[in-house]
């Protein structure tokens, strides 16, 4: 991969970084990679990472930084060159993802790291995933004003096993834990963006600074 932006969306579970980059994926030459939904993959699949993690994402726990490292690695290799970006939902994580994701890329002609940040109130967390379901099949969420059955691409909806309240806590604790170094660490290439706002706010938000990062629409 080359003559590219790594664009990492920061923000708590629930914060919308998937709805949003789902949205400027459409609309964007970017391409949307999210450690979730591969990780997700990997469970349905029973394979043996899948094996492996099953019970540690039920839990709301973070996987291994190891394991992460791995899967990121096969798949975010064989990303096609011709998009001016990839938007990473829920990746990097941890302090050392960034460091793996700085090493791993840095040294490649033209590629550079951003980061957004969407901040938006525990509370106000806690009540969309308490409402949202997410489809089965491209793990794309709804909330319950879109008035939803099935997903867009067929897929069915359902509740995810970790979007259970006491579960969202522990994940909101583990994002607690991790997000500060990760805001230290991307310091001088982070926008924060006002999450509470609405999908359509929010967007255009990201949209200006993906222009200002000189990444195009689609044609
Ligand atoms: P997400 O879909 O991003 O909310 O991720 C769902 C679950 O997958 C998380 O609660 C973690 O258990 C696991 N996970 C996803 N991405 C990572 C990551 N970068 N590091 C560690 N665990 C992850």
């Amino acid at each position: 991969m080359k003559n590219t932006t790594l664009i990492v969306l920061l923000g708590a579970p629930g914060s919308g970084k998937g709805t949003v980059a789902q949205y400027i994926t459409k609309k964007y030459n970017v391409c949307y990679f999210s450690t979730g939904n591969l990780l997700r993959n990997e469970v349905k699949k029973k394979s043996d990472m899948g094996c492996k993690v099953e019970s540690i994402l039920g839990s709301g726990g973070l996987v291994s930084d190891d394991i992460v490292n791995e899967i990121v690695e096969k798949n975010l290799r064989g990303i096609s060159e011709e998009y001016g970006a990839v938007v990473l939902d829920g990746y990097p994580r941890t302090k050392k993802q960034a460091l793996m994701l700085e090493c791993r890329y840095a040294p490649v002609p033209d590629c550079r790291v951003q980061a957004i940040l969407l901040n938006v109130a525990p509370e106000e967390i806690i009540s969309r995933i308490s409402q949202r379901t997410i489809c089965d099949s491209c793990g794309s969420a709804y909330g319950p004003s879109q008035r939803k059955t099935a997903c867009a691409c067929g897929g069915a909806l359902v509740r995810r096993k970790d979007d259970e309240e006491v579960v969202v806590r522990h994940r909101l604790e583990e994002y607690e834990r991790e997000i500060e170094p990760l805001l230290a660490y991307y310091a001088d290439k982070l926008i924060e963006i006002d999450g509470a706002d609405s999908l359509e706010g929010v967007a255009a938000q990201v949209e200006a600074h993906l222009r200002s990062l000189g990444i195009e629409e689609r044609r």
